[in-house]
């Protein structure tokens, strides 16, 4: 009991403050969420366009399938015999489409822990924004390289940065890592001017993670680097396809000495099973679908800049620009209980706290698809 003793203080630790966390079980059903018998609308889904939920498409799919193609194994990595042909399937259709070479992953975890450390030597400067997701920190902490962050969105912060490092004879390359959307506060780098700046800095690769952006922002879904027109800009264009898309894994697109590069050094790809084929022909097939789903994308930005506005009227901090809605709080009691109040009143948002997010920042985390109506979040602004 002694060597339990010692784990079992640490939780008691985090239940005092709040942030014990725990396994709910749920059923869904379309826009809806059951947890013990109270049916809410589901507010707490990254199923953006609402295409996991969407029994005719799952029907589609599965009308296109000969036995001989559903294989729920890939019983090896792609460099042993998992290469099946939906990898490369699907990884034509993403480079056919965003114009450059493609590469997945068995997840966006994967994606991050992995393409950073095969990158990144000691040679090599990562800067990285405050608030990237832990599996990118967790990349960082995983490679040889030195690692700065700036202030959160804060290019001017980054600039200077550039211009101490790129003097600096020891360093070779500058690899700076954000994200387009941010997932805890929903605003979004300007990629625009990240890409201006790069341009004055001959060192500097960008990094950039559109989990939050794929299949939402651009004409097509491409993410927000479709929506402001600098797709060859990044040198990683990286995106998981858990989200929007539905499926599950993740994705680079650059260019081809990378993604060879990537093949022969990155550990997690290497070393892991693949993902099941089924999988990948599924991600194939929503992807093509996902291109022409502007009605859904228009709906989804015009019910966000809805709550977004009527949150800040409600004299909510929110610095959300996006679909992705955080109503900030302050301490974790505040914020488990403003989630309990809302989920009795029919609205399943849940609260996010420490270490997900930094102390004293707990927060309602609200993320809207498409599937949601405007009368729905009227009723939940009342109850705000
Ligand atoms: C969800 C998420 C990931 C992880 O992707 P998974 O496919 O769920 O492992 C990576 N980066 C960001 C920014 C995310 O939001």
């Amino acid at each position: 009991m002694s060597l339990l003793n010692h784990y079992a203080e640490q939780l008691d630790q985090l239940k005092q403050q709040g942030n014990f966390r725990q396994f709910t079980s749920n059923q869904q059903h379309g826009r809806f969420i059951t947890i013990q018998d109270r049916t809410m609308l589901n507010l707490a889904s990254n199923d953006y366009l609402g295409l996991a939920a969407d029994l005719k498409l799952r029907e589609e799919f599965l009308d296109t399938l000969k036995i001989e193609r559903i294989l729920f194994s890939s019983s090896s990595s792609r460099l042993l015999t998992g290469n099946f042909a939906e990898y490369e399937q699907f990884e034509n259709s993403l480079s056919k489409t965003f114009g450059r070479a493609a590469l997945l992953f068995n997840s966006g975890y994967h994606m991050n822990i992995g393409i950073l450390p095969a990158l990144a030597d000691s040679k090599t400067i990562i800067l990285a924004d405050k608030l990237v997701h832990a599996s990118m920190i967790d990349g960082i902490r995983l490679s040889t390289a030195q690692y700065v962050r700036y202030r959160h969105n804060d290019l001017q912060h980054l600039e200077q940065l550039l211009q101490k490092y790129h003097h600096d004879e020891q360093i070779e390359r500058v690899i700076v890592v954000t994200e387009s959307i941010f997932s805890m506060d929903g605003d979004e780098t300007d990629l625009a001017a990240l890409v201006q700046l790069k341009q004055r800095f001959h060192k500097t690769m960008l990094y950039v993670d559109e989990a939050h952006g794929i299949g939402v922002r651009g004409k097509q879904g491409l993410g927000c680097a479709e929506q402001y027109a600098v797709l060859d800009q990044i040198d990683f264009l990286v995106g998981a396809l858990g989200k929007a898309m539905a499926s599950v894994g993740g994705y680079i697109i650059c260019d081809s000495i990378i993604r060879d590069y990537l093949i022969n050094k990155m550990r997690p790809l290497i070393f892991s099973t693949a993902l099941p084929p089924i999988s990948m022909a599924w991600s194939d097939f929503i992807f093509n679908k996902m291109l022409s789903m502007q009605q859904q994308r228009q709906h989804l930005a015009e019910m966000s800049q809805y709550l977004q506005h009527a949150v800040i009227e409600k004299g909510f901090y929110s610095p959300s620009s996006s679909h992705i809605i955080p109503i900030i709080v302050g301490e974790s009691q505040a914020a488990i209980e403003k989630a309990k109040y809302v989920q009795q009143q029919g609205f399943y948002a849940m609260p996010v706290r420490p270490p997900t997010v930094p102390q004293n920042s707990s927060r309602l985390r609200i993320s809207l698809t498409s599937l949601v109506q405007k009368k729905e979040l009227e009723q939940l602004v009342e109850c705000l």
